[in-house]
């Protein structure tokens, strides 16, 4: 069964989320200070974080960018703002989805399942050679990319929107198909979280070759790759 960390430092809130979760069959693990959260993910997985926003003593925002360094582990964030700053600082920093106080505990309980569905590992096909495209090599068993023969230290997120655009070379992609390509709902707010995924890409590949600028940026259409 998964198991979801809670990090909530009302009780009452607490209480109802850990009882939602519970009745859909997952088991769950509740903690009031964001100080005990990176030391308890540290002795054992999660398989997701639901995270206040405003906790006591670190805000959640910070606690995520901090696991972020570490964890990929999905995130979903309680907030008691209902701000676009919010939405779009938190999904900028890592978070996988948000919800504003007052929810529903059923629909945390649906939306949780829905990102770890959206995270499941996708069932290999029977034969994924690694394939090289120009200075890319992509290797979809272990999940690596390699661009003029340096590993591509990437996200989830970024491998993904990567894979993509390597799929097929010089295309235009919309926003809107990449953020399917990574599994996320199309929802207004979320098209700059693309962008932003975009420019650690962008930085990434530049460690490598500094002039190379194999992502083209189309204005008001999308993004394409060039195999340079
Ligand atoms: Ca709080």
């Amino acid at each position: 069964m998964p198991h979801i960390l809670i990090v909530e430092d009302e009780a009452a809130i607490a209480d109802t989320l850990v009882y939602a979760l519970q009745s859909e069959g997952f088991t769950t693990t509740w903690l009031s200070v964001g100080g005990e959260a990176l030391a308890w993910l540290e002795q054992q997985p999660a398989d997701l974080l639901i995270l206040d926003v405003g906790l006591p003593d670190i805000s959640g925002f910070e606690l995520c960018k901090r696991l972020r360094r570490v964890s990929e582990v999905p995130v979903m964030f309680l907030t008691a703002r209902n701000g676009e700053i919010d939405r779009v600082v938190g999904l900028e920093i890592g978070a996988d989805d948000y919800v504003v106080k007052p929810f529903s505990p059923r629909e945390v309980a649906a939306r949780v399942k829905a990102i770890l569905k959206r995270v499941a590992p996708r069932p290999l096909p029977e034969v994924t050679p690694a394939s090289a495209s120009g200075p890319f090599q992509l290797d979809e068993d272990k999940v690596q990319i390699h661009y003029r023969g340096q590993l591509l230290n990437l996200t989830r997120h970024e491998f993904r929107l990567l894979q993509q655009l390597l799929a097929r070379p010089e295309r235009v992609f919309s926003r809107e198909q990449l953020l399917d390509a990574l599994g996320v709902a199309a929802e207004a707010g979320y098209e700059r979280n693309i962008d932003s995924h975009i420019k650690s890409l962008r930085a990434k590949l530049r460690l490598v070759a500094a002039d190379a600028e194999p992502i083209q940026t189309h204005r008001g259409l999308g993004y394409s790759l060039s195999l340079v």
